[in-house]
Formats: structure tokens, sequence, C-alpha cells
């Protein structure tokens, strides 16, 4: 047998990730995703979750993945194409288009796979894709995926876009410009009206990943878009299904004219079977709650509020987080894994974040304050941060 198989080559680069000190095991959770965890076998307080509203174990979302196995089964048993679209996959789609106040949604399986599909989709060829610097991997993925040519700009630098669009408008027939709505690693939000107005100058297309701002920002979570009052001038609206709405999935929002088109063309759709009946059941389900109320919406941001001051006034650094997401800045990559560490130590789940997913020396843990936490818990949660913050001379 071929030496190959024995797979040295990838033995060797899990030796240097042992060496770098990045190697780590997969955190282990044995209770559902909620605003405390029992995790590796320890009672934690969660402040690393996306599931913002506190919907992935709502009961009203459980129940409606239940009625929805009941009636349609386990799986959908193909792919939308063939025989996997299901009345249900509609009815989520009209819902969808509804809350975002768009012509038409189109779903897929996820985040990633909508960047995946829908960027490739809709460029080829003689166009360019102009991506902020700090755009999700999946943005960058479903970028490699097309044929068009592609510029970078400064994060959320408009001087830099103009720049860029300037040269690209001569040398290219349709142009993209592609941003995160809010940016995952800082909690800042895109600068859109301006964004929007530099893309009708130089008639660009607009396209907004709001996997961070669907179900945050907007009323009653309608996203980035909504928040500044966009309706009708961004061509591509993406949004998870995965993160506040608290089950799996994704899409985009838009104009009749890109659903036709996705239709025939978003290949994880064409490729891939359709979402489950339960998921698609729980989601309906989780947009009809946003779309009575706000109150889930209300509770998240008043936690947000809470935390981000509660932290601020210990004299930690918050960056310039404008949302939910809540950076603790450290510096040091060493001591930010010490930090995070010792916070799990005392009883408190959150992140550490350090390059190359964030520049080098601005090292962070990332606190994801939900509507599930209890004042109580966050009360927790900054006494440990104090705790820790002053055993290692990052609190004075
Ligand atoms: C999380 C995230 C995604 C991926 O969404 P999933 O539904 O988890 O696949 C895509 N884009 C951005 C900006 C994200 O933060």
């Amino acid at each position: 047998m071929s030496k190959v198989h024995e797979l040295n080559f990838l033995k060797e680069k899990i030796e240097d990730l042992k060496k770098q000190g990045v190697y780590r095991k997969l955190p282990v959770l044995e209770t559902p995703n909620e605003a405390e965890v029992l995790l590796n076998g320890k009672k934690v307080i969660n402040l690393s979750s996306n599931n913002y509203l506190g919907f992935a174990n709502h009961p009203r979302l459980k129940k409606a993945a239940i009625e929805a196995v009941e009636k349609y089964g386990a799986g959908s048993g193909a792919v939308r194409t063939i025989i996997g679209n299901l009345s249900l996959h509609e009815e989520l789609e009209e819902i969808l288009a509804k809350f975002k106040r768009e012509e038409a949604a189109f779903v897929y399986q996820s985040g990633f796979n909508c960047n995946a599909g829908t960027i490739q989709a809709v460029t080829e060829e003689g166009d360019i894709i102009i991506s902020d610097e700090l755009n999700h991997a999946s943005i960058i993925d479903g970028a490699r995926l097309s044929k068009a040519a592609r510029a970078i700009y400064k994060h959320s630098d408009m001087d830099s876009l103009e720049a860029v669009l300037k040269d690209a408008r001569k040398k290219y027939r349709n142009i993209l410009i592609i941003t995160d709505g809010v940016f995952s690693m800082d909690g800042d939000i895109a600068k859109l009206p301006e964004i929007v107005e530099l893309a009708e100058k130089y008639d660009a297309m607009t396209y907004v990943d709001d996997a961070h701002g669907s179900g945050v920002l907007g009323e009653s979570g309608r996203g980035t878009v909504d928040h500044f009052g966009l309706h009708g001038r961004v061509d591509f609206t993406i949004g998870t299904l995965s993160k506040a709405i608290g089950v799996i999935g994704g899409y985009v929002a838009g104009s009749k004219t890109m659903y036709e088109w996705l239709s025939h063309r978003a290949r994880p759709v064409l490729f891939s079977t359709s979402l489950p009946p339960a998921a698609v059941g729980a989601i309906i389900e989780a947009i009809k709650m946003l779309m009575e109320t706000t109150e889930y919406t209300d509770r998240l941001w008043e936690n947000a509020r809470y935390w981000k001051e509660r932290i601020g006034s210990l004299g930690f650094n918050t960056g310039n987080s404008e949302t939910p997401i809540t950076p603790v800045i450290i510096g040091d990559e060493a001591k930010t894994m010490e930090f995070s560490r010792k916070l799990l130590e005392n009883g408190v789940f959150v992140s550490g974040i350090v390059f190359p997913t964030v520049p080098r020396g601005t090292g962070r843990v990332r606190c994801m304050v939900t509507a599930a936490h209890t004042k109580d818990q966050l009360d927790r949660a900054a006494e440990v941060f104090e705790k820790v913050g002053k055993e290692m001379n990052i609190l004075k």
C-alpha cells in the first residue's frame, strides 16, 4: 500500500499547529444552546453564541419543527429544482419577502451556501467584484468561484471605495460592491447610505451580507437595509437563518428578477438537497414571532446596552462596536487566549479571537450578548471579568 494513505503530510501540518500553540479540540456542548450551558462537563455562562434572540431552543420553534416533521417528514428527498421544493419552502420565501419588505426572497441551505451560490450566479467574466477588506470568509470564497475580476477597499473607507470604483468603471461592464452589514469581529455597522450613494454615482450594484444584522438591526430585526431605510436601493440582501433566527439556512432578498435567475443558476440549490421540513417549519415560526412583536429585539438591545455599560465602566476597551457584538480588546495574542481560558475556569465561556482572524496585536474576547440572558447572569459574568481582569493586570 502506498505511503500516501498514512496522511503523513497532514500529520506534519498538525504537528506544526501544536508547535504554534494553536492546536485545539472542539468544545462539546451537552445542553441546548442557551444563556447557561453545560460545556465539556462544566456549567458556564455562554457569551459566545450567535443565538441573539434565544430562538435556538424556543418552545414555539420546537413545536413548529415537530408539526412540520409530522406533516412533511424528516427530509425533503431531493434538490428543489427536481422534487424537493415543498409548499413549506414556498411559504417560507413568501413570509421572508414580506418580512424583509422586498419583492422576493430566495432560500439556500446556509448563509455560507448563499454567498457561494449567489455571487458567481450574478457576475461573469468582464465584471468586477469590489469587497470590503474585512468581509466574511464565505464572501471571499464566493467571489473566488466567480469568473469576475476582484478588488478590495480599505475597511469602511469611502475614499478607498471611490478610488477603486473610479478605476473599475472604465474597465468593466458590471460592478458588484459587497459588504458585510455588521462586521462580525468588531460589531461595527457598514456605512451603507454612503456605499449606496457611491454605487448609484458609478452605476454599480450593491450586495449586503447581513448575517449579523438580520434579527438584530432594523424594525424587529429586519436588518441593516431597514435600519437605514434603504429598501429598493440595495440589489442583493443576504441574511442567515442560522444566527438570530436560531435554526439553519440563508437567503437573498431583492427583486423578482433576481429570484427567477437564481432559481435557474444557484448551484448550491441546483445540486444539493433542500432544507429539511423541521428547519423550515421552525424558521417560519421565528419570522412570525418577529412580525408579531418587537419584544425579542428590544430585549436583545437592552441586554447589549447593559453589558456594554457594565464592561466599559470596569475599564475594558470595547472598541467601535455599535451592535450586541461586544469585543473586549486585550491586544497580545497569548494574553488574549489566557484571558479567555481563565474566564472559562471561572465559569464564563467567551471565545478568544486572534491573528489571523483579526489583525496582529488586536486580540480580543468577543462577547455575544443575547435576549435570553438575565441581568443576574450578566452581572455574574461581569464580576468574573473584573476578577480575572485584575488578576491579569488588564484592569488597574
Ligand atoms: C455566519 C456568517 C455567514 C454564514 O452563515 P451560516 O448560515 O452560518 O452558514 C455568512 N456571512 C457572514 C457575514 C456571517 O457572519
